[in-house]
């Protein structure tokens, strides 16, 4: 498998203006012969269900998952990953610049301030605090509506604050949640109850995290991140897309939650901590689960995901069938890219491969060891995004052919990935022109 310098493909990126509208031209055309139209929201034409189970096959013996075995957690306690694999590209190597290095690290800096950044990894830490923060007082009474009028101003709030690009609402599965929490630094863990008595949320001191069963409301936000910074994966400036997705997470859930206290109600803030984030965004309509176990959602795979508990009645959204495993189905393209492998090739299983897998359901399960190691050999630790930067349904904000593409893919299957190559799409940007790349 590449993973070194050399084996990262040198590639031109970018989409020449005739190559753009020959690759438009075809997908007009196919679109006419479709009969589709160009213009209109996925969302509201997708096939709704009422629940996840009616998209996809979930075992009865399906087990919650204990985020201990969760493969960055690992990392910490598993001899598995012991000794540490070793760096193949060292700093200074090409895309390993001063430069490329400080913006894929500075680009974290809300995520790692305030202690947020293991808040955002195993609960109630730093901005992600279970608790007030004192931005807000809970009233001396709690504001009353309709559930799906606080459902709107939740929207409403979460769009305007900056950093939201999405939002929708579900309950809570239990089968979700995390039956143990890990925090990554100090490496110490505990068990997350959820409780039928409890009124507010609390720590025990075995550090059992108590949730409140009336806490049933889930909000799921999606983040965008920079559409040029993540297609300079594997390189270090694109780390930095990753920082602005978790800074962006670091800034919004901790606000909404504090609205919501401020409308007197108990609420939690979660990023990756707590509960599963990909099935609760499935169950909260803002996409399916693809290929690459990302979630491809409506504004596509280039986001990340965070949530908030509440006890605030709220109205839920759907389950949507997008078209999204019919199309990964000939697609593959992640699984053609991914440097490390760890992406398969075959038909969907409903078994992992290792402990790090929620075995039980109907999918593409990726082999995140592999990844993980990847990870480490670039340049001790700068993440890889391939699998978000090549995914056809990853294209700029407001695009259009985003759009058209999404109705396509299931339709034309693999042809599509053939335009998308063809256009330049998923491609590496190489970081000296990334830095030369025009502000539009
Ligand atoms: S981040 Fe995606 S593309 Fe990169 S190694 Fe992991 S699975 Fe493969
Ligand atoms: S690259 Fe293709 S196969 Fe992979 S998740 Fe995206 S659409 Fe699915």
């Amino acid at each position: 498998m590449p993973n070194s310098n050399e084996s990262i493909k040198k590639q031109d990126y970018g989409i020449s203006r005739r190559n753009f509208f020959k690759g438009a031209g075809l997908v007009a055309a196919a679109s006419a012969m479709a009969q589709l139209p160009i213009t209109g929201n996925n969302i509201a034409e997708a096939a709704t269900a009422n629940s996840i189970d009616e998209l996809y096959e979930i075992s009865k013996d399906y087990k919650q998952f204990d985020q201990k075995n969760e493969v960055f957690c690992r990392w910490e306690w598993d001899e598995r990953f012991m000794p540490r694999p070793k760096p193949t590209i060292a700093p200074g190597s090409p895309g390993y610049t001063v430069l490329d290095i400080a913006a894929g690290l500075a680009a974290w800096t809300v995520a790692v301030s305030f202690n947020s950044r293991f808040g955002a990894m195993s609960g109630n830490d730093g901005l992600f605090s279970w608790f007030s923060l004192g931005a807000t007082q809970f009233p001396p009474k709690p504001w009353i509506t309709e559930p799906r009028e606080a459902s709107q101003a939740i929207k409403r709030f979460a769009h305007d604050i900056g950093g939201v690009d999405a939002v929708g609402i579900t309950t809570v599965d239990p089968r979700w949640v995390y039956t143990d929490w890990f925090h990554r630094a100090t490496k110490e863990s505990g068990k997350i109850e959820l409780s039928l008595t409890a009124d507010k949320p609390e720590i025990k001191e075995d550090g059992t995290k108590v949730i409140p069963e009336k806490m049933k409301y889930v909000i799921v936000m999606l983040h965008r991140q920079p559409f040029e910074m993540i297609n300079t994966t594997p390189y270090a400036a694109s780390h930095g897309a990753t920082g602005v997705g978790y800074s962006k997470m670091a800034n919004s859930a901790p606000t909404v939650a504090e609205f919501i206290r401020g409308l007197g109600y108990n609420a939690i803030p979660m990023a990756n901590d707590t509960m599963l984030s990909v099935p609760l965004a499935i169950q909260a309509g803002l996409g399916e689960v693809g290929r690459s176990g990302l979630l491809i959602s409506t504004i596509g795979p280039n986001v990340r995901i965070s949530k908030i508990l509440t006890d605030l009645p709220l109205a839920s959204d759907k389950p949507v069938n997008l078209g999204v495993r019919d199309f990964c189905q000939s697609c593959k393209k992640c699984a053609r890219e991914c440097p490390s492998g760890a992406i398969p090739d075959g038909d969907m299983t409903t078994k992992g491969y290792n402990i790090s897998n929620n075995d039980g359901i109907k999918k593409w399960y990726v082999d995140c060891e592999k990844c993980r190691i990847f990870w480490e050999e670039n340049m001790g630790g700068v993440s890889c995004s391939r699998c978000i930067a090549v995914c056809p349904y990853n294209k700029p904000e407001g695009y259009w052919t985003h759009e058209l593409g999404n109705k396509l893919a299931p339709i034309i299957g693999g042809g599509l990935v053939t335009i998308d190559d063809w256009m330049g799409y998923g491609k590496v940007l190489e970081s000296e022109d990334y830095w030369k790349k025009p502000i539009e």
